[in-house]
């Protein structure tokens, strides 16, 4: 069982489900030659994908083409169904830093065969997340700076104002799919700038106001 901790408090929460939202901005939808989706694109990370801040990256001997994926992490903090967008906020417990890590050539070949993303999106160690700060303390998500480093050269830059879907739609949305229980996260899309990442690579994803996220790749 994974946790993560609200900093600068005692609490801590049992990661749950790993929610992830696909092509929210649409500079990445464009980076990638893809249809903008009429509805949200919607799939899951296993609790067991998940690394904490200072972990290492194990990328699986069946790709040739890891791409870091930044995003902002939202921590639900109470149970909820069919959550509406005006109350959406109210059920978050905090926000972090996150990377989708995406196994971009099995990817390809699984949407080409039309088959699921599981083996490309779920691998252990794909879901890098920083710790917590508690949303109390954050007046507008839609509006914060994101930035990635790759060994300190900056290589995703972005605001979550971009986003085609802002926090309180998402977490409206996915409810609408899945009961969202204390401890689930939910990861809302990541802006252009994807790209490859080798062993030994040094990741240092930041989001305005939360802090940042340090791991490497073995
Ligand atoms: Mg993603």
């Amino acid at each position: 069982m994974h946790q993560v901790q609200l900093k600068g408090t005692k609490e801590f929460y049992t990661v749950g489900k790993i929610v992830c939202l696909g092509q929210n901005y649409l500079d990445h939808i464009r980076e990638l030659g893809s249809k903008i989706p009429d509805r949200a694109v919607i799939f899951c990370k296993p609790p067991c994908s998940m690394i904490a801040d200072g972990g290492l990256i194990k990328i699986p001997t069946y790709s040739n083409d890891c791409h870091h994926e930044l995003e902002l992490a939202l921590l639900i903090g109470k149970k909820g169904k069919n959550i509406k967008e005006e109350n959406a906020l109210s059920y978050l417990a905090g926000y972090g830093v996150a990377l989708d890590l995406t196994l971009r050539d099995i990817q390809s070949e699984q949407k080409t065969r039309g088959l699921p993303w599981e083996i490309a999106k779920g691998f252990d160690t794909s879901c890098p997340i920083s710790n917590f700060t508690s949303a109390e303390k954050i007046t507008d998500p839609n509006n914060l700076e994101l930035q990635l480093k790759v060994n300190g050269e900056v290589r995703q830059q972005g605001n979550t104002n971009q986003m085609m879907r802002p926090v309180e739609k998402i977490i409206a949305e996915v409810s609408d799919f899945y009961t969202l229980e204390a401890g689930d996260i939910i990861l809302t899309g990541t802006p252009a700038g994807v790209s490859k990442i080798v062993s030994g690579d040094k990741l240092e994803g930041n989001i305005e106001q939360l802090g940042s996220l340090q791991v490497s790749v073995a």
